[in-house]
């Protein structure tokens, strides 16, 4: 089978291809390499089964050609980051937007069944656990820039599902909650390989507010592995799915973990948010998936306990650096 993964050479679309390719399938790629990295993709380049173009999902042509040729679409492509986001708010609109809806137009034209990711940002600001996918979303005031991401992909789910309803396009949407792993990048904002690479070198640990906001952490192994059931699970189909971890944990005892795994000197300091992201942000306090449908739909739940993916993950940025 031929799959195309729009944002291939990012953290999980790398992961992704991996698992592809290792499973003896064709993999053809686009990136325009904003987030991702040509890095995470050097070692499949002269495998006769992945193919990599350096292209952005705006451009329609190449799209059309790409999703033609393809058998199924993984539409992972996306500004990603919420640093990254509010640096860049117009930009990000414009692909989260616009991105989606070539990929959804094209994979319609084709017939072709599409995975989209969306992301658990489309919750907003809840502090209930677990969130299940058809509560309600709750976002701030307009004003503040973060909350265009989750209304930009919160548009994507409502375009992919209006597609399904109207024109029978088979999709699959899936709410990623926080990923972790090897090949993250802390360049966007992204808290652990922030909190590794500090922890590496020594430095403070950056939490920003008092660190009680929590999160869920998922591995990138996992997550692959739930985006593969769902895109070939026909009774998830015009359906929204959860994919995410199971272990609540404070920012702050993340930091604390991650300095005790590394053996780091480093002390945590804590940075009010108004210093880091000025007044377009707002956090989330809590954010924890209900995974009752993802196990239903598919026999499968994360289940890689957290000590093991920060082990993972600081031994990727070990071996970076050396
Ligand atoms: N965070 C932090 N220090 C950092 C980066 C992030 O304390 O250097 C916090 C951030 O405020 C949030 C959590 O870690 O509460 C997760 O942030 P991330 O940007 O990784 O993902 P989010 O869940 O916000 O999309």
């Amino acid at each position: 089978m031929r799959y195309l993964i729009t944002g291939g050479a990012g953290f999980i679309g790398s992961n992704l291809c991996d698992a592809l390719i290792q499973q003896g399938e064709e993999v053809v790629i686009i990136d325009d390499l904003s987030t991702g990295s040509l890095d995470n993709i050097t070692h499949l380049l002269d495998n006769q089964n992945f193919q990599y173009h350096n292209n952005t999902i705006l451009n329609h042509r190449v799209m059309d050609h790409l999703i033609r040729e393809c058998d199924a679409v993984i539409h992972l492509a996306a500004a990603v980051g919420v640093k990254y986001v509010l640096e860049n708010p117009l930009s990000s609109i414009e692909t989260n937007i616009r991105g989606t809806e070539i990929a959804l137009e094209l994979a319609n034209r084709y017939k072709k069944r599409i995975l989209i990711a969306s992301t658990s940002e489309v919750y907003g600001k809840h502090t209930h656990a677990p969130l299940k996918e058809d509560d309600n979303v709750i976002y701030g005031p307009p004003s503040t820039m973060r909350w265009s991401y989750a209304a930009a992909k919160l548009i994507d789910e409502f375009t992919a599902l209006a597609y399904h309803r109207t024109k029978k396009l088979q999709v699959v949407i899936v709410r990623c909650f926080n990923t972790i792993g090897p090949r993250q990048t802390g360049l966007y904002g992204m808290v652990l390989p922030r909190f590794i690479q500090q922890a590496l070198r020594d430095e403070p640990l950056t939490v920003y507010g008092d660190g009680s906001q929590t999160r869920t952490f998922t591995y990138v192994g996992d997550v692959v592995e739930a985006l593969l059931r769902l895109i070939h699970c026909d009774a998830a189909v015009g359906e929204v799915v959860n994919v995410g971890g199971q272990e609540e944990i404070p920012i702050r005892e993340l930091a604390e973990r991650t300095i005790a795994l590394t053996g780091s000197k480093s002390e945590i300091m804590l940075v009010p948010y108004s210093q880091v992201y000025g007044r377009d942000f707002e956090d989330m306090m809590r954010r924890v998936p209900s995974l009752e449908k993802l196990e239903r739909l598919t026999g499968f739940r994360p289940e890689t306990d957290l000590d093991t993916m920060l082990t993972k993950t600081i031994e990727y940025f070990r071996s970076k650096s050396n």
